[in-house]
């Protein structure tokens, strides 16, 4: 369901991220393109917004004066000098909802003075509907700004209310979880290949059956142990493939990716 007719989305930093979610909202049609409005300090950039319909404001006060509900989405190291800069402009009237990697409620509330604030943990794909994402109330937010951050990213995907401290937790699996499944789609891929197949087919076979994976444990609700036995027949090809990935430690390499990219936003926070 689309927010309400007036609400004004606005971007600060029209980045990878910020145009993922922009587009989203819009495809879903939660948040028409001229209820969003952006800020960015490279030109081009702000071409691409433009190209989206998206109206591209002179400054990031400007935005903060134009739109309801902010969506910080520059890098971690800078959202202090930003955030700062915007505090003159920002009220309690504001719901500023932070995607920055590592960046404390306490300072961004420290930062940002009045607006009351949010982050959310998202992640690449909600450019194509299929984010997941978790989200941690600042002291001075709402239930109706939960709901309201709730209904934006569940149209871009799945998320969740979290704990804050949990939030490094998620950005070291979730949020950096595509560039891990990225690689093993292209490694799949290149065992296709080292096993005949043609590039374009094994690279396809390789995402489709990520993708399939993934629906099968989301939508049968049966634990992803149950599924590998059930295509593990004895003796057969599977067993012999998941021997190999035993042996190369494949479990251990998933777990300690995510805990080394927990422990490095632990480093931002
Ligand atoms: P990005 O570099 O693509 O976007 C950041 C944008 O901010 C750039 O377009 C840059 O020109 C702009 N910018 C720089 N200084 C500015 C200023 N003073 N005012 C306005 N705009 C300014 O980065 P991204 O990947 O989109 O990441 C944005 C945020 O999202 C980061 O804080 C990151 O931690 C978070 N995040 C990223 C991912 C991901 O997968 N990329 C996932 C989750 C969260």
């Amino acid at each position: 369901m689309a927010v309400a007719a007036g609400t004004r989305i606005g971007f600060i930093g029209a980045g990878q991220m910020a145009e993922a979610i922009a587009k989203g909202l819009n495809s879903a049609g939660v948040v028409r393109c001229d209820q969003m409005i952006a800020a960015d300090v490279n030109l081009g950039r702000c071409q691409v917004f433009q190209n989206l319909g998206i109206a591209i404001c002179g400054s990031n006060t400007e935005v903060a004066e134009g739109s309801d509900v902010l969506i910080l989405a520059v890098k971690p190291q800078i959202v202090e000098k930003v955030a700062t800069e915007l505090k003159p402009s920002l009220s309690k009237n504001h719901l500023l909802i932070s995607i920055a990697a590592g960046v404390t409620l306490v300072n961004l509330q420290r930062w940002a003075g009045e607006a009351r604030v949010v982050r959310v943990m998202p992640n690449l794909p909600c450019l194509v509907g299929a984010t997941a994402a978790a989200l941690s109330l600042g002291s001075s937010a709402t239930q109706a700004d939960a709901d309201l951050v709730i209904k934006l990213f569940d149209a871009l995907g799945k998320i969740h209310v979290v704990d804050e401290k949990l939030l490094n937790a998620v950005t070291g699996l979730s949020g950096s979880g595509p560039g891990y499944v990225f690689l093993a789609i292209e490694a799949l891929a290149d065992g296709g290949v080292a096993a005949g197949l043609p590039r374009p087919i094994a690279l396809s076979l390789a995402a489709q059956t990520v993708l399939g994976s993934a629906k099968m444990v989301l939508e049968t609700n049966k634990h992803p142990g149950q599924l590998k036995d059930e295509v593990a027949s004895p003796g057969g090809t599977t067993i012999a493939g998941i021997h190999e990935l035993e042996k190369m430690g494949f479990r251990a390499a998933l777990m300690n990716a995510v805990l080394a990219a927990t422990e490095r936003g632990e480093k931002f926070s």
